[in-house]
């Protein structure tokens, strides 16, 4: 099946012809820049608006907003341009051929890398942007998505999903991260196992085919992005200031409409947009962006400066931008907010003279401000708690993972832990063609050091190898306490000779070494047994059989040496 995508999925075949065609007449529209159209009915503005992509109920109101006349009735002659893969719209403000535009958050990116965009609108309180994957792949987390092949786009378009992982305390490295093929049946067939998508496309095609699926939202891991937001430069807002917030306006009722009149509009999308999207799919992707726009509950377009810095501490965390950045300027909301109702002018008008009203109007004022303060601190607080509450949960689960991977005595990995991690650095290391060395340790006559100085002396003994061995240890190497007092190390792009002489170094290091009990001190020796991917077994239970059989061989040799696996 061959499966539309959405604005962050470029597959544009069926369009390069359509295309080709606005270029043509688009080159003679835009030939003077937008000021330059003369073609407007008399007295009204010519606007260039730029979306983000095809049209779609996505962008609803702006189409409400032109087929409504509700920038008409500002004095404006809005003209809606489509994306395309090469109309990006903040390229397009800045190269003058649209004075607005709609973008995501490489909008607040541009602005913090100093070029002068102005954010008017975010009509999406929540980003849409997700990974799916397929329900029988097991994927239910962030953590699943650990060795596992995603696909997803570049770290402009997706900090998102990058914090996600920081947050996590998962690295890139430790995730198969692939370019967007921008197709869709990639994740359908198995190809990848999580695909990056909007919530409120691609759902539709897996509920259609009945294939299960889980989402893996950002916005569960303390990521939460605006999106699709109304934008312009800072020089028409200087130069046109009125003009701003007329436009700001008319596309804020467009989405009140829209909103209000799902139906109407979507009829509009097939009829004058000749959407290629069935009318199902338009009612569901409606449907879909309720949860995110949140018209019941925020006013459209609302923006708070909080969640802005929460997007740009995002960028500094995946290192896109200093941390020394600033958001003054960026966020205009404009007269309209302060606004008062359509009515109330009339009113005011007809009723200058009188005192009482003007007065009467002023407390009403006073009184919508207090309550928009009060709704503001109250959602402002309960975000808080809520915030405080995930990083609550996040940190009980990190320490309860902790727990599970650990070994409480020593501190090291345990056993579950190496037998989790080896099979996936042995594919790793497989995939890129590097050795791996494991060394399996065991005390020698340990039972007698138990006997002789108590089981308490031991556990010190253990403790002090323990140290050893992880202030020896490499980033990357994974020592772990494997059993009783034994110990496994697996040391990733270290060749045989190498871990030999390493081993070796801990071995003597180790029998020289005096623990303190009390007045005593205990020497205690140790044997080791070597084996290395890929000269002595390719799987991680053959690895593990060659170094536990050297280990044999080293006790059966007398013990206190290194033998390596034949
Ligand atoms: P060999 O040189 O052949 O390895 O001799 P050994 O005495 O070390 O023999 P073996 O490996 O069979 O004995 C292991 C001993 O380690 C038995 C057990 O009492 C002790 N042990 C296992 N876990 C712990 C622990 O957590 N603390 C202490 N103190 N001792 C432990
Ligand atoms: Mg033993
Ligand atoms: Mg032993």
């Amino acid at each position: 099946m061959s499966v539309p995508v959405n604005p962050r999925m470029r597959n544009v075949a069926p369009w390069i012809s359509l295309l080709k065609t606005l270029i043509v007449c688009g080159v003679l529209l835009v030939a003077g820049g937008p000021a330059a159209h003369a073609s407007a009915p008399a007295g009204l503005d010519v606007i260039h608006l730029q979306l983000r992509w095809l049209p779609q109920f996505q962008f609803a109101g702006y189409y409400a907003a032109v087929a409504k006349g509700f920038y008409q009735e500002e004095g404006l002659d809005v003209r809606l341009h489509p994306g395309e893969p090469d109309r990006q719209p903040v390229a397009e403000v800045l190269a003058g051929r649209a004075q607005y535009a709609e973008g995501n958050s490489e909008v607040l990116l541009a602005r913090l890398q100093g070029i002068p965009l102005v954010a008017l609108a975010a009509i999406f309180q929540h980003s849409p942007s997700v990974l799916l994957a397929l329900r029988k792949s097991g994927i239910n987390s962030a953590q699943d998505l650990i060795g596992k092949k995603v696909m997803f786009m570049d770290s402009k378009n997706d900090p998102d999903f990058l914090t996600m992982l920081l947050n996590e305390g998962i690295s890139t490295r430790q995730l198969t991260i692939l370019p967007s093929s921008y197709n869709f049946e990639d994740l359908v067939t198995g190809k990848v196992d999580a695909f990056n998508s909007y919530l409120t496309n691609e759902p539709f095609y897996l509920k259609q085919r009945n294939i299960e699926f889980t989402v893996i939202n950002p916005r569960n891991y303390r990521v939460d992005f605006y999106s699709d937001v109304l934008f312009t430069t800072t020089a028409e807002l200087k130069a046109h200031p009125k003009r701003v917030e007329a436009m700001r306006r008319a596309t804020l009722k467009g989405w009140q409409y829209a909103m209000d009149h799902p139906d109407e509009i979507i009829d509009l999308l097939i009829d004058k947009y000749k959407v290629r999207k069935s009318r199902e799919h338009l009612q569901f992707e409606a449907e879909a962006m309720r949860p995110l726009i949140l018209p019941d509950l925020v006013k459209i377009g609302h923006m708070n400066p909080e969640r802005w810095h929460h997007m740009a501490e995002t960028f500094v965390r995946v290192g896109m931008i200093d941390a020394s950045y600033s958001l003054d300027g960026f966020m205009h909301t404009g007269e309209e907010e302060k606004r008062l109702p359509g009515w109330v002018m009339p009113v005011l008008i007809a009723a200058a003279l009188l005192v009482v009203i003007i007065s009467l109007v002023a407390a009403y004022f006073l009184r919508v401000n207090r309550r928009l303060a009060l709704a503001d601190s109250s959602l402002r607080s309960a975000n808080e708690t809520l915030t405080d509450s995930l990083a609550e949960i996040r940190e009980l689960h990190l320490r309860l993972r902790e727990q599970a991977i650990r070994d409480p005595l020593t501190g090291l990995y345990n056993r579950r832990y190496l037998d989790e991690t080896l099979e996936r650095e042995l594919s790793r290391a497989k995939r890129e063609g590097y050795p791996i060395s494991l060394t399996m340790i065991d005390l020698d006559h340990f039972k007698h050091v138990n006997d002789t100085y108590g089981h308490k002396a031991g556990d010190e003994v253990l403790i002090a190898l323990s140290t050893l061995l992880q202030s020896q240890a490499r980033e990357g190497d994974i020592p772990c306490r494997y059993g009783g007092e034994e110990f496994l190390l697996v040391l990733p792009r270290m060749s045989l000779e190498v871990a030999s002489q390493r081993a070796e170094q801990w071995r003597e290091a180790f029998g020289s070494m005096k623990t303190r009990h009390g007045e005593l001190e205990i020497c205690v020796t140790m044997s080791i047994g070597l084996a290395t991917y890929p000269d002595h077994g390719a799987t991680a239970e053959d690895l593990i059989d060659s170094a536990d059989q050297a280990l044999y061989q080293a006790k059966a040799a007398g013990r206190n040496r290194l033998a390596i696996a034949g």
